[in-house]
């Protein structure tokens, strides 16, 4: 583990997201809004590991809001990126307005191999990983709010 500055790690990765799937799939955009706490202290952790899990929460909510970019007129996909301290611990919430997540699926999203994405796109362990990584291996939490056909809210903490 090593003294980490999360907004330089959540920023290169969130850039890694976009231009990856931009680079896939040209119809692909969305708005990026970030809201960095410039005064967030570093944090101990495996950045490779934490990386890991960012790229995968980005990556679902572009995909979100990808999926309902094709169906929904006058629709403006937006990512909004927030970081900031709650005491002892600092919070990283990635929020989209895409699909939002159904309540007969709510409970399986985190389980191993769940997916609803087709053969090739999606495996169902980015968030399993992102348990074992937050959880397990830093002592942090991963909490999900979301509404059917309004997006997703992920939020992350870890202790400091
Ligand atoms: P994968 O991305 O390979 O499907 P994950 O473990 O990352 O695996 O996610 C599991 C499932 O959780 C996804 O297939 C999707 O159904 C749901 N999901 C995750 N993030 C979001 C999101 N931001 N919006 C809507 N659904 C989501
Ligand atoms: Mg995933």
């Amino acid at each position: 583990k090593e003294l980490t500055d999360i907004n330089a790690l959540a920023d290169e990765y969130l850039r890694l997201a976009y231009h990856g799937l931009r680079a896939k799939d040209k119809t692909f955009n969305a708005e990026l809004e970030t809201h960095f706490d410039a005064t967030l202290p570093k944090v101990n952790m495996i950045p490779q590991d934490i990386g890991r899990v960012l790229l995968n929460l980005f990556t679902n909510a572009f995909y979100a809001t990808h999926q309902k970019q094709k169906t929904t007129k006058d629709y403006k996909p937006v990512l909004a990126v927030t970081t900031t301290q709650k005491g002892d611990y600092v919070e990283i919430t990635v929020k989209d307005n895409g699909t939002g997540i159904p309540e007969g699926i709510k409970s399986k999203i985190m389980q191993p191999f769940f997916t609803t994405k087709p053969t090739g796109e999606g495996t169902g362990l980015g968030l399993s990983l992102s348990y074992d990584i937050v959880v397990k291996g830093h002592g942090g939490t991963i909490n999900i709010e979301t509404e059917e056909g309004k997006g997703a809210t992920f939020i992350i903490t870890l202790p400091i």
